[in-house]
């Protein structure tokens, strides 16, 4: 009898590393994970695995590698560069992200999106296209629900729409999308990556298997891509705010030019989304349900991807409108984690502003905000671990330093107008203080509740 293969996942997260190994049970293989949590940290998610996943905690040392292993399916959380990894390279042991192990066993159509900001947005904004569109699709992958977690539902005229970050990118092998969106590119997770350049060529590997029958779309916008977009295989759609395109804003208008013809397909205006680089997301989301229709040989009726567009409420945590108090609008932004997010929030928002900003900085170069926030940022309120950093880097802006999200809501109030915009917009990272962007921004709209309700003392 053939042995049963034996698959190592590193990396036991609450949801790809989980999902990764419940799989592979399912698939009849042999499941060892290993994670450098203790065996209690990890108590939550190892009792939710399959019984029969052997589970090494506490433990990143390469001698796990002595039991003989087929092949290692490595979750996104976790670099490359461990020696774990690095030696497994060496022994010639495959190593694969959950994106690649899902691929394999996936029967139905692809949609990728990756790009600095604006994916987890595109990607359920596409989806919502292409379901209005009659298409069966499925947002996935880094928005939260793993590929893998899906993929065996899915059918062969279904629809992954499969928000893809660098990490999850690095480790794909023979991954294809039929269509492929690339957002934009700032400097990014460059405490992981050694340079843009590195950076900037994790992302393209979603590119790397296209052939000509596939779909490329890109934004012609973007200056590092416009002068390091490698030669493609794929067929190259382009989206613009500013120039000709395959898709283009002109006038407030949203315009694609279909059969040699220009044809507008919506309003900027009446999108839900507020501002210009959602105005970007929508072209991306309207190229990739145009092209994969084409792809497919079905036609696309554009009143009703139209309507789509405006029904789109937009996510959570992303230029977030949360209500209003003492004539100051509050706008949740906790996702803004890059400075190229924080500046679209700044153009999107009109008058003046109070930023709360900072957390753990993520190699950002903070320096290219200076030119933003003067004339539109009355004043800064710091908070997190980058608060001395950007206390000396901004010194010429009015600024505050707060020691708590509460703390730094009462002083927004405190140096805030009538008619000006208090803003979450950090640029950086949560986890110096919360354990997630989701639960900064949730416990900023809890502050603001507890201010409409009188239950916070600010003056
Ligand atoms: P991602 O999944 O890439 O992090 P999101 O859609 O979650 O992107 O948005 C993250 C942040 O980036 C939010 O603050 C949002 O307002 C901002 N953002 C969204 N789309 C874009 C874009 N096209 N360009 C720049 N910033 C964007």
């Amino acid at each position: 009898m053939e042995k049963k293969k034996h698959i190592l996942v590193v990396g036991l997260g609450y949801r790809t590393g989980l999902a990764s190994a419940n799989f592979l049970v399912g698939k009849g293989f042999d499941v060892t994970v290993c994670d450098r949590k203790s065996h209690d940290e990890l108590m939550p998610v190892i009792q939710k695995l399959d019984q029969s996943v052997k589970v090494i905690a506490d433990n990143q040392d390469p001698s796990i590698l002595d039991t003989g292993f087929n092949e290692i399916v490595l979750s996104p959380g976790v670099p490359q560069s461990i020696p774990l990894i690095q030696e497994a390279k060496g022994k010639g042991i495959p190593v694969i992200s959950e994106i690649e192990l899902a691929y394999r066993y996936c029967t139905s159509r692809i949609v990728g999106i990756t790009g600095t900001d604006g994916k987890s947005t595109t990607t359920m904004l596409t989806a919502h296209c292409l379901k209005a569109s009659g298409f069966d699709a499925h947002p996935c992958g880094n928005i939260g629900i793993p590929y893998v977690s899906i993929v065996d539902t899915l059918k062969k005229d279904s629809v992954a729409v499969i928000e893809l970050s660098s990490f999850q990118l690095e480790t794909i092998d023979t991954f294809k999308p039929d269509v492929a969106i690339l957002t934009n590119l700032t400097p990014d997770h460059l405490d992981r990556y050694n340079s843009l350049e590195e950076y900037f060529a994790a992302k393209m590997n979603i590119a790397k298997n296209q052939d000509t029958n596939d779909y490329f779309i890109v934004n012609s916008d973007d200056e590092f891509i416009a002068t390091h977009l490698p030669s493609l295989k794929a067929t190259k759609f382009t989206f613009s705010l500013q120039k000709d395109a395959d898709c283009y804003f002109k006038e407030g208008g949203i315009y694609c030019t279909l059969n040699g013809r220009q044809q507008l397909i919506a309003q900027a205006s009446r999108l839900k989304i507020l501002g210009l680089h959602n105005v970007q997301n929508a072209m991306a989301a309207i190229l990739a349900t145009l092209s994969l229709a084409k792809k497919i040989g079905r036609d696309v009726n554009l009143k009703t991807l139209e309507d789509a567009l405006y029904t789109f409420e937009g996510l959570p945590h992303r230029v977030q409108m949360i209500g209003s108090f003492q004539g100051r609008a509050f706008i949740n932004d906790s996702k803004a984690t890059t400075v190229g997010a924080v500046i679209m929030a700044l153009k999107s928002i009109p008058g003046d502003v109070i930023l709360i900003i900072g957390g753990r900085a993520k190699g950002d170069d903070y320096s290219r905000l200076k030119n933003y926030l003067k004339g539109k940022v009355k004043a800064l309120v710091l908070i997190g671990e980058t608060k001395d950093e950007f206390a000396q880097l901004f010194n010429d802006i009015p600024h505050v330093k707060a020691h708590s999200m509460e703390d730094a809501v009462v002083k927004a109030i405190k140096v805030s107008g009538e008619g000006d915009t208090i803003l979450l917009s950090p640029a950086c990272a949560s986890f110096d203080m919360y354990k997630n962007y989701e639960e900064r921004g949730n416990d900023f709209i809890e502050i603001f509740k507890r201010l409409k309700q009188g239950q916070l003392r600010w003056m």
